[in-house]
């Protein structure tokens, strides 16, 4: 395997970087999961635009242009031969003393790695999933918004850990207010009377591509697509739901809490969806 690294692509053993990189020390920098669809990165300029977005957002100059770093990622897909895979690109603070002082790094690194992934069982994609409802909320917008993919993801691990514990292999979280947010690491959506509704970005979520795919793909269809604050009684008493994120695609999920969704099995909406989203993976 051959890691992209600041410009040089090598030997997944020679990709090291320092100790003293405050990616590692602090989580201090941003990162991006894309998939590649045969041998084609998918929605690669909309992955690269949040990446810039949360790196502004968080006072790091990514030391290449958007141009350069997409044509970066092409060649690692290229030289790892990938047809079918998974992107991951990571942009650290770089190398610095102790301490937080930013002033004091230098060097941010650039990273891709193109591997692949399988994120849930390929049963779970016909029977859906279960969830529980986290106790730990997502991170309140004004600590540190979700809309920033940074490299600190404890605030998600954490309700992660709360899922698996009660052997769910996602968490829903809330926001500090109480209303549905998303899952550890996919955006939610449910349907009711034949309206697909998600949690608008202002309930403090990280803004999905996927998401965002799934709701053109929903409006072309013909569907009432609404971005609209949801509560957990809301999820209760849909009539489907599902989750969306580039590693987990589109998958049913079909109780929270013990409450089983609809008729306990993935809805037709979600099928529908599911099956356009896979076409466009294709490029049709
Ligand atoms: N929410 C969170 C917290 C995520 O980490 C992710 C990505 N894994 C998503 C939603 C889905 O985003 P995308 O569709 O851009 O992968």
């Amino acid at each position: 395997m051959k890691i992209h690294i600041n410009g040089k692509l090598v030997p997944k053993e020679q990709a090291v970087i320092s100790v003293f990189d405050h990616g590692l020390l602090y989580g201090d920098g941003v990162f991006e999961g894309i998939r590649v669809y045969g041998g084609k990165v998918f929605l690669l300029e909309e992955h690269l635009k949040r990446l810039y977005e949360g790196a502004r957002a968080i006072r790091l100059e990514i030391p290449v242009s958007q141009p350069e770093l997409a044509s970066a990622v092409e060649e690692t897909v290229e030289a790892n031969n990938l047809q079918d895979g998974y992107i991951r690109l990571v942009i650290t603070r770089g190398a610095g003393s102790l301490g937080l002082d930013i002033r004091r790094t230098s060097n941010p690194q650039v990273i891709i790695i193109a591997d692949t992934i399988s994120l849930y069982p390929p049963e779970l994609y016909e029977q859906g999933l279960k969830l529980i409802t986290a106790s730990t909320i997502r991170n309140h917008p004004q600590a540190l918004s979700p809309q920033v993919k940074s490299l600190n993801y404890l605030n998600n691990i954490l309700a992660k850990i709360e899922g698996t514990d009660a052997d769910c292999l996602e968490a829903l979280m809330m926001n500090h207010k109480g209303e549905v947010a998303e899952c550890t690491g996919d955006n939610i959506f449910i349907v009711k009377n034949g309206v697909l509704k998600t949690p608008p970005t202002d309930a403090g979520i990280l803004e999905g591509i996927t998401r965002a795919a799934v709701i053109q793909l929903a409006k072309q269809a013909g569907l009432d697509v609404r971005e609209v604050t949801l509560t957990r009684h809301d999820i209760y008493t849909a009539d489907e739901c599902f989750l969306t994120g580039s590693a987990a695609e589109v998958i049913a999920a079909v109780s929270l809490d013990c409450r089983q969704i609809g008729d306990g099995k993935p809805g037709p909406i979600t099928k529908d969806l599911k099956k356009r989203f896979e076409a466009l993976t294709r490029g049709e």
